[in-house]
């Protein structure tokens, strides 16, 4: 099988490809998450893929938009799951790059992190599927995660500390921050 595989960041990408790989699939990457904020950080992250990309010798496509405005606005907006969103802009994505590359499905490394919502994987994998017509595949591989600290430790690629979008940093930084007491 001819299999699109949505990247999202090299360390995800290392014990995914593994088990695609062992799986028989024949692999093309690709690179596609306007979602990741600042730009500083999107650079690092699609230089962090061509990394793993040399290593495990797997060709990416790379569709390096970076969509600021729109990002902000999902992130502020009232209401709305922005991880759903941010899940189906990629996979949609995903599923037109599947039919013009000549794939015959796609899956996601997003599905090998724990730290994803898993059942927005398969509902909008499975709904950008069957709007493009392709096949999507959800593999649940979150029991490969330690391998992917691992092998990306090992290889010595980009390790990055947060999610991706400005909330999610943000987060992140909130929960490293030693408590301060008020000034009196
Ligand atoms: S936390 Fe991660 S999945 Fe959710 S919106 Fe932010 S970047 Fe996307």
């Amino acid at each position: 099988m001819r299999l699109l595989l949505h990247i999202c960041c090299g360390p995800c990408a290392t014990a995914s490809v593994g088990f695609w790989r062992g799986r028989g699939a024949e692999l093309l990457g690709f690179f596609y998450n306007p979602n990741i904020q600042p730009l500083a950080e999107h650079q690092r992250r699609l230089c962090g893929v061509r990394d793993l990309a040399e290593i495990v010798g797997i060709e990416v496509i790379e569709d390096a938009a970076h969509g600021l405005e729109e990002w902000f606005q999902v992130e502020s907006g009232p209401g709305t799951s922005r991880c759903a969103h941010c899940i189906r802009v990629r996979l949609e994505r995903a599923a037109a790059e599947t039919i013009a590359s000549g794939c015959e499905a796609f899956s996601t490394t997003l599905s090998i992190s724990p730290w994803q919502d898993h059942d927005a994987i398969k509902a909008e994998g499975e709904r950008a599927a069957a709007a493009f017509g392709v096949s999507f595949v959800y593999e649940d591989l979150r029991r490969l995660y330690p391998e992917t600290c691992r092998l990306s430790r090992e290889w010595g690629l980009y390790r990055q500390k947060y999610c991706g979008c400005s909330l999610s940093e943000w987060q992140q930084v909130l929960a490293r921050k030693p408590k301060v007491s008020a000034c009196s």
